[in-house]
């Protein structure tokens, strides 16, 4: 680790409301450093087509429009750094953020660190994860051509999950703990119309079996919530789709949270409960989570930032 830089204004985080706060502060002169996590570009990077954010009629590839955002925030003067903060200390002012290369001071910090892939905890996910287990089917649906899968959740994440995923597998399943669903219509109609995808409803996966001899999948253990009855469903892939958890572990202890862990920010307002830290994007919304209202949130932190450095009330 090297010695500290000082900045007016750190973003932390680099999805839709890191880009759009590094946007508008670089705009503002604030010179913004964003760090940019292991993921630069956020969870739209492992989608594919993004269809419902204005001003793409045609829809736009999540990490086209990432690298646009990248780009736009670049040209007026953001600076970004592919680099994970993984301690914070925001007990006095200016605030420390350490990276593994650099510690970095920030007399206002944004913290845009988004939400990643809930997991069901059992053993044999952990063990099984990347060995027949995914969280990402664009990232790992291209292992699967001919195969049979299964898709666990009942959200947008997992419809679409299981409509990519018929491009290569010959069967999608889905595995959804209770009969109704909180997709939205449109998402589960295409499913419900595509004929390489069957849904198993009011069933848990209790556990994913393996060969005995090697790290693969060979099935899961299904549970139905409604008999308690066991079975076991073959299949050569198991992709978990069943939401995400606010990445707010670094700032545990300092900030506000709800019990899920998300920053708790005051209404209307991208304040935190520090004084000179704003939060926006999925580490503060449970409620909507989309890229467009990340964007918006990221855009609000940008504008109280400027507000707060200038002395006014945020
Ligand atoms: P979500 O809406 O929270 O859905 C999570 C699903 O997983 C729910 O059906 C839930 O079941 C199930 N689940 C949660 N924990 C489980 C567990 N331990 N075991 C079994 N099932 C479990 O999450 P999401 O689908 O990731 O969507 C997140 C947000 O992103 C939403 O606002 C969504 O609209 C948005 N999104 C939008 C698009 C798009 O528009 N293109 C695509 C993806 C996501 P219950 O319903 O029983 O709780």
């Amino acid at each position: 680790m090297t010695s500290s830089t000082q900045h007016k204004v750190i973003i932390v985080g680099s999805g839709p409301a890191g880009l759009t706060a590094a946007l508008y502060a670089a705009r503002a002169d604030l010179a913004p450093l964003v760090l940019e996590g292991i993921q630069p570009g956020g969870q739209l990077t492992i989608t594919t087509e993004v269809e419902n954010y204005p001003g793409f009629p045609a829809g736009i590839m999540g990490p086209e429009l990432m690298d646009r955002l990248r780009e736009q925030a670049v040209r007026f003067g953001a600076e970004c750094r592919l680099e994970l903060a993984d301690r914070a200390d925001l007990s006095q002012r200016p605030f420390t953020v350490q990276t593994a290369e650099q510690t970095y001071t920030a007399a206002v910090l944004i913290i845009a660190t988004g939400a990643s892939a809930r997991l069901l905890g059992i053993e044999s996910e952990s063990r099984l994860m990347g060995h027949g287990v995914s969280a990402c089917a664009t990232c790992d649906g291209f292992f699967f051509r001919d195969k049979s899968v299964v898709v666990v959740g009942g959200g947008d994440s997992a419809m679409e999950e299981a409509s990519y995923l018929t491009k290569f597998a010959s069967q999608v399943t889905i595995v959804h703990r209770r009969e109704g669903f909180r997709a939205s219509q449109i998402m589960l109609q295409r499913v419900r119309d595509n004929p390489k995808i069957k849904m198993i409803v009011n069933a848990v996966v209790e556990e994913i079996l393996s060969p005995d001899d090697e790290p693969a999948v060979r099935g899961v253990r299904l549970r139905d919530t409604t008999t308690d009855e066991v079975t076991e469903y073959p299949c050569d892939g198991v992709f978990m789709a069943i939401g995400h958890v606010p990445n707010s572990g670094i700032f545990q202890g300092q900030l506000e949270m709800d019990a899920q862990g998300y920053i708790r920010t005051a209404p209307d307002s991208t304040a935190t409960s520090a004084d000179g830290v704003f939060a926006c994007g999925d580490v503060q919304d449970h409620t909507y989570r989309q890229a467009v209202t990340a964007a918006g949130t990221g855009c609000m932190a940008a504008i109280q930032a400027e507000r707060f450095l200038a002395g006014g009330s945020p």
